[in-house]
Protein backbone atom coordinates (compact mmCIF):
# COMPACT_ATOMS: atom_id res chain seq x y z
CA UNK A 1 0.00 0.00 0.00
CA UNK A 2 1.50 3.68 -0.87
CA UNK A 3 0.05 6.88 0.45
CA UNK A 4 0.22 9.81 -1.34
CA UNK A 5 2.43 12.61 0.80
CA UNK A 6 0.05 15.64 2.45
CA UNK A 7 2.33 18.18 1.05
CA UNK A 8 3.37 17.47 -2.37
CA UNK A 9 1.34 14.53 -3.49
CA UNK A 10 3.89 12.00 -4.48
CA UNK A 11 3.39 8.77 -3.42
CA UNK A 12 4.97 7.54 -0.21
CA UNK A 13 6.37 4.11 0.56
CA UNK A 14 5.44 2.50 4.51
CA UNK A 15 8.65 2.02 6.24
CA UNK A 16 7.29 0.17 9.33
CA UNK A 17 3.46 -0.38 10.37
CA UNK A 18 2.41 -1.38 14.13
CA UNK A 19 -0.24 -3.02 14.08
CA UNK A 20 -2.46 -1.36 17.44
CA UNK A 21 -5.54 -3.68 16.99
CA UNK A 22 -7.21 -6.30 14.58
CA UNK A 23 -8.69 -3.23 12.51
CA UNK A 24 -6.44 -0.51 13.50
CA UNK A 25 -2.61 -0.03 11.94
CA UNK A 26 -0.20 3.27 12.32
CA UNK A 27 2.48 3.20 9.17
CA UNK A 28 5.43 5.64 9.17
CA UNK A 29 5.85 6.89 5.84
CA UNK A 30 8.44 8.60 3.85
CA UNK A 31 7.18 10.30 0.77
CA UNK A 32 9.00 9.02 -2.71
CA UNK A 33 9.91 12.76 -3.94
CA UNK A 34 12.89 13.61 -3.03
CA UNK A 35 12.97 17.53 -3.34
CA UNK A 36 10.13 17.02 -0.62
CA UNK A 37 11.41 14.27 1.85
CA UNK A 38 8.61 14.09 4.00
CA UNK A 39 8.34 11.47 7.02
CA UNK A 40 5.12 11.03 8.72
CA UNK A 41 2.56 8.72 10.31
CA UNK A 42 -0.95 7.33 9.25
CA UNK A 43 -3.47 5.61 10.92
CA UNK A 44 -5.39 3.19 8.80
CA UNK A 45 -8.66 1.39 9.66
CA UNK A 46 -11.01 -1.16 8.36
CA UNK A 47 -14.24 0.15 9.09
CA UNK A 48 -16.58 -1.97 6.71
CA UNK A 49 -16.42 -5.86 4.82
CA UNK A 50 -16.76 -5.86 1.21
CA UNK A 51 -16.56 -9.41 0.73
CA UNK A 52 -16.91 -11.65 3.66
CA UNK A 53 -13.88 -13.59 4.55
CA UNK A 54 -13.34 -17.51 4.18
CA UNK A 55 -11.74 -17.62 7.37
CA UNK A 56 -13.29 -15.17 9.83
CA UNK A 57 -11.90 -14.17 13.25
CA UNK A 58 -14.62 -14.29 15.75
CA UNK A 59 -13.44 -11.54 17.58
CA UNK A 60 -13.49 -8.92 14.31
CA UNK A 61 -16.68 -7.60 13.63
CA UNK A 62 -16.53 -4.97 10.63
CA UNK A 63 -20.17 -3.83 9.59
CA UNK A 64 -21.09 -5.29 6.09
CA UNK A 65 -21.61 -3.57 2.87
CA UNK A 66 -25.36 -2.83 2.07
CA UNK A 67 -24.87 -4.45 -1.99
CA UNK A 68 -23.83 -7.33 0.06
CA UNK A 69 -26.82 -10.50 -0.40
CA UNK A 70 -26.87 -11.80 2.71
CA UNK A 71 -30.14 -13.49 2.50
CA UNK A 72 -28.47 -15.48 -1.09
CA UNK A 73 -25.21 -15.52 0.63
CA UNK A 74 -26.51 -17.82 3.94
CA UNK A 75 -28.32 -19.87 1.56
CA UNK A 76 -25.47 -20.62 0.03
CA UNK A 77 -23.70 -21.38 2.85
CA UNK A 78 -26.36 -23.70 4.62
CA UNK A 79 -27.06 -25.62 1.51
CA UNK A 80 -23.76 -25.42 -0.71
CA UNK A 81 -22.01 -28.54 -1.14
CA UNK A 82 -18.43 -29.04 0.17
CA UNK A 83 -15.62 -29.31 -1.83
CA UNK A 84 -12.47 -30.39 0.36
CA UNK A 85 -9.38 -28.31 0.94
CA UNK A 86 -6.41 -27.65 2.98
CA UNK A 87 -5.73 -23.89 3.88
CA UNK A 88 -2.35 -23.13 2.75
CA UNK A 89 -1.85 -19.84 4.06
CA UNK A 90 -4.13 -19.79 7.02
CA UNK A 91 -6.14 -22.47 9.23
CA UNK A 92 -9.68 -21.59 9.73
CA UNK A 93 -11.25 -20.16 12.70
CA UNK A 94 -14.49 -21.51 12.44
CA UNK A 95 -15.96 -24.11 8.99
CA UNK A 96 -19.08 -22.39 9.28
CA UNK A 97 -19.30 -18.23 8.22
CA UNK A 98 -22.40 -17.82 9.86
CA UNK A 99 -21.89 -19.89 13.27
CA UNK A 100 -20.91 -18.74 16.13
CA UNK A 101 -17.84 -19.02 17.63
CA UNK A 102 -16.26 -21.76 18.14
CA UNK A 103 -19.25 -23.91 16.88
CA UNK A 104 -18.21 -25.89 13.64
CA UNK A 105 -20.76 -26.88 11.12
CA UNK A 106 -21.67 -29.45 9.51
CA UNK A 107 -18.81 -31.93 8.66
ZN1 LIG B 1 6.14 14.88 -0.35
Amino acid sequence: MRLRCPHCQHLGSIRTTKVMTPTVSQHYIQCGNFECGHTWRATTEADMTISPSATPAPSVHLPLASHMRRDVLAQQIRSGNTAEHTPLMTPPETRDLFAPAGVDGPS
